[in-house]
């Protein structure tokens, strides 16, 4: 199965789509990963996405699409994958038709997670993680704290934010999402791909509207 996975910043689709991944046999190919890791790296598209990515803007199409292209273009790609956080817009979407015409892989569907802005707010504004890389521990204020505000209940290292879940950041995020993702939505939705899954609930709760969701397309067919 071929699949992309469409969703604003913070609505879990990391999460499904890294299910969708264990439990359907499908490589997870997720940008923000793939860019994360460049930017470790300091490799020259690292160096290039860096200051974009840490003020909650888009990277440039190129850089992303010269780092998918790169993925697909190794000899030992899965030709059943679901992609995370690709295309974001439609520049992108046109590259990437290009690298599955390429392949000979046609898509089996594009699943848009739809979750309120509000509470994409409240989700992302109160994550904390640990900066110790051998705790790595996560926390949400007020969902999950930490007994200590602002210090690591394992560790004790002082809790850090990611820079691009500050609450100006995350709503600046959602601006660009909405925005950029207006003619990509548009664009799979006239090609019959789109399919809409609500992402309110627990993991399994939405895992299983993902599902529900892929068996009735197939039925369409
Ligand atoms: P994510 O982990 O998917 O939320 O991505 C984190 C950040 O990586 C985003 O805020 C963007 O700066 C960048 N990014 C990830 N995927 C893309 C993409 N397809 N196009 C442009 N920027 C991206």
């Amino acid at each position: 199965m071929r699949l992309i996975f469409i969703g604003p910043p913070g609505s879990g689709k990391g999460t499904q789509t890294k299910l969708l991944s264990t439990r359907l046999g499908l490589s997870h190919i997720g940008t923000g990963d793939l860019l994360r890791e460049a930017v470790q790296r300091d490799t020259p598209a690292g160096r290039q996405a860096k200051s974009f990515m840490a003020g909650g803007q888009l990277v440039p199409d190129d850089v992303v699409n010269t780092i998918v292209a790169e993925v697909f273009a190794q000899r030992n790609r899965s030709d059943n994958f679901v992609m995370d956080g690709y295309p974001r817009t439609l520049h992108q979407a046109r590259a990437f038709d290009d690298v599955l015409r390429r392949f000979g892989f046609p898509l089996d569907g594009v699943i848009l997670l739809v979750v309120p802005d509000q509470e994409i707010i409240r989700r992302l504004s109160g994550r904390w993680n640990c900066p110790n890389p051998e705790c790595n521990a996560t926390y949400h204020v007020p969902l999950k704290p930490p007994k200590v505000a602002g210090v690591c209940d394992n560790c004790h290292s002082p809790l850090m934010q990611r820079e691009d879940d500050r609450e100006e950041t995350v709503r600046m995020r959602l601006q660009i999402y909405h925005d950029r993702h207006a003619e990509l939505l548009d664009y799979y939705r006239k090609i019959g791909l789109l399919i809409e899954v609500p992402g309110l609930g627990d993991f399994e709760t939405i895992y299983q509207n993902i599902i529900h969701a892929l068996n009735h397309k197939k039925g369409q067919r």
